[in-house]
């Protein structure tokens, strides 16, 4: 088992690039991608397409559920949804279709995984698993060892031991025998946690890391300025908030 896990790309071509880059450096041949290809970001037909290609798996997450109106738009603030309808001004009809086409969760049968945007509790509803009372709830609700979901935009991995405690890992975590996981694979094109690299997460047989990729952020903001995007949304790339 070898998988690198992707997450909220949000139409940022240059990150996901970078990923790919250094997915494609560790051989690893599994991508799995888990919500919101767009949205925030310049490039959201390049972004679709490259994941389309690239992906085993993809799912949506609440910005492609924006951008179709599956989601309604008054869920988001203004400046996502300044960015939601701009997407839907530029995606293609082909990308609107693919875009169509995912579904919320996904259970990896052979790696023992199960794949969601949100949380495996109510996928569709958007909720963010910020605490460890959050995860002790959810651990309750997929079966098998292994759920990796993002929509935070902060990484992290919870283990549950068989007795119930939880321990939480920044970095990386060996696998433990009959321990299960919680791995929140950060953002691939809009980093959260102070750290303004590109995050995904891989997981082989024996342990599970977050990885971090650096990226030309000022090609992406220069992008933003000539498509008019919200300078919130620009101003905070290279501060990773
Ligand atoms: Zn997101």
């Amino acid at each position: 088992m070898l998988y690198a896990v992707l997450s909220d790309v949000h139409s940022n071509l240059e990150a996901l690039k970078a990923v790919l880059d250094d997915v494609g450096q560790r051989k690893i041949k599994n991508v799995l991608f888990i919500g919101d290809s767009v949205g925030y970001g310049p490039d959201p037909n390049e972004c679709l397409e490259l994941l389309s290609g690239k992906c085993k798996t993809i799912l949506a997450g609440n910005h492609d559920w924006g951008v179709i109106g599956q989601t309604d738009i008054t869920y988001f603030n203004e400046y996502a949804r300044a960015v939601i309808e701009w997407t839907r001004g530029v995606l293609t009809e082909e990308n609107k279709e693919t875009l169509q086409s995912f579904p919320v969760q996904k259970e990896i049968t052979k790696g023992n995984i199960f794949l969601v945007h949100s949380t495996p509790r109510e996928p569709e509803e958007w909720h963010y698993l910020l605490t460890l009372w959050d995860a002790e709830i959810n651990f309750h609700y997929f079966d098998g060892t292994f759920c990796f979901l993002g929509h935070t935009h902060q990484p992290f991995i919870i283990e549950r031991l068989p007795s119930g405690e939880l321990l939480t890992y920044k970095k990386s975590v060996r696998i433990g025998k009959s321990a299960r996981y919680i791995i929140n694979a950060g953002s691939v094109g809009q980093p959260r946690d102070g750290d303004p690299r590109a995050c995904y997460a891989i997981i082989d047989d024996d342990h599970i890391e977050i990885v971090r990729v650096p990226y030309d952020f000022e090609t992406v903001q220069n992008k933003m300025r000539t498509a008019n995007l919200p300078f919130p949304l620009i101003d905070r790339l290279p501060w990773g908030r």
